[in-house]
């Protein structure tokens, strides 16, 4: 333990010709929540494909729990881990996106418990015993033999939530859990997420959601044309926000 569960350092990604991210400096500590803000195409989705290396980056670096992700440092070098070892570093990092991605054809609970038992080859029923718990926790205990296409989206992106949490990650991102759901829908989501926070999961959250980013979020980071524009405690940024950009993202948005 660092005390510091993400760290970026610099961080610059380019595709092709097009700079994404012009030098993104972050650190999130452990048990902290950090929403991310921004407008369309200002790098935030980029920046978290970056932090479990689902993309690599130009320059800079970024750590995770201390240790440099998908790079070794060797003689002052870095060098580029091999696949099975960034996919090792990638199972402790929980990814949750707009879209739920479940499988349609498994059970909901077989959803959950597919990557522990495929991935890792944990035992079943301890993988079992683990999944069960998960969706009850999110509220889902009584969904669990049934199919993806028989929830709302609300209920499968809890059961997607559920999914990550089966790989005991310490560190979960998340990419816009709520964009893509019915407004009666958001709230239940978002309450899953608060209680997550609630237990002390460390949290990167892209979101739009201003009211959570205030009410659960330590930090705020306001990100504009690859750039972190401005940060701080959610509260003060999205009160007083110091820059144009960031006041003109807010007014609508808010
Ligand atoms: P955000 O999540 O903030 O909306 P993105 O990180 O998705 O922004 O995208 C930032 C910019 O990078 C956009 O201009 C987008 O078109 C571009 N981009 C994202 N992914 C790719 C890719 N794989 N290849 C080329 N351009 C990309
Ligand atoms: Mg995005």
């Amino acid at each position: 333990m660092t005390g510091e569960m993400v760290r970026a350092d610099n961080v610059h990604k380019s595709f092709g010709s097009l700079e994404v991210l012009k030098g993104i400096d972050l650190v999130v500590k452990p048990g902290e929540v950090c929403c991310v803000l921004g407008p369309s195409g200002s790098g935030k989705s980029t920046f978290l494909r970056c932090v479990n290396h689902l993309e690599k980056i130009n320059a800079g670096r970024i750590l995770v729990d201390g240790e440099l992700v998908g790079y070794r440092e060797r003689g002052g070098k870095l060098h580029e881990l091999a696949e099975k070892d960034v996919a090792k570093q990638r199972r402790s990092i929980g990814m949750v996106f707009q879209r739920f991605n479940l499988f349609p054809h498994m059970t909901v609970l077989d959803n959950v418990m597919e990557a522990p038992c495929r991935v890792k080859r944990e035992n079943k029923a301890e993988v079992r015993d683990r999944a069960t718990g998960l969706l009850e926790r999110v509220g889902l205990g009584s969904k669990m033999g049934n199919y993806p296409g028989q929830l709302s989206g609300g209920q499968q992106q809890r059961v997607a939530i559920a999914r990550a949490l089966a790989m005991r990650p310490k560190l979960m991102l998340f990419d816009e859990p709520t964009s893509a759901l019915d407004p009666e829908l958001v709230g239940e989501v978002l309450d899953t997420m608060k209680d997550l926070a609630a237990d002390g999961m460390t949290m990167v959250v892209v979101t739009h959601e201003i009211g959570f980013a205030r009410e659960v979020g330590d930090n705020l980071i306001f990100m504009d044309g690859g750039v972190v524009v401005e940060q701080g405690p959610p509260r003060e940024v999205i009160a007083n926000p110091q820059h144009e950009r960031t006041r003109a993202f807010l007014s609508k948005v808010l």
